[in-house]
């Protein structure tokens, strides 16, 4: 028998009424840069947080004329 299936355990009765287990929704995850709710954040490869997908953005580097220093130098 699942412990989980009895009915009156608080941690069901909180699931029920709030979808955590403890009654308590966690905090929101924030981004350490802008400091906006936040799904995804962005590290670079030493480990620090870049910004996130709110105050970030993805671009085709084909299109990121930051990408081609070689032609602002033309
Ligand atoms: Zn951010």
């Amino acid at each position: 028998m699942n412990p989980y299936d009895i009915p009156d355990h608080p941690v069901i009765v909180n699931m029920e009424r709030t979808g955590y287990p403890d009654g308590k929704e966690p905090p929101m995850p924030h981004c350490p840069v802008c400091g906006a709710e936040c799904e995804t954040i962005y590290r670079n490869r030493s480990g620090e947080s870049v910004g996130c997908d709110v105050c970030m953005n993805t671009l085709d580097a084909w299109d990121a004329p930051e990408c081609f220093p070689e032609k602002e130098d033309l």
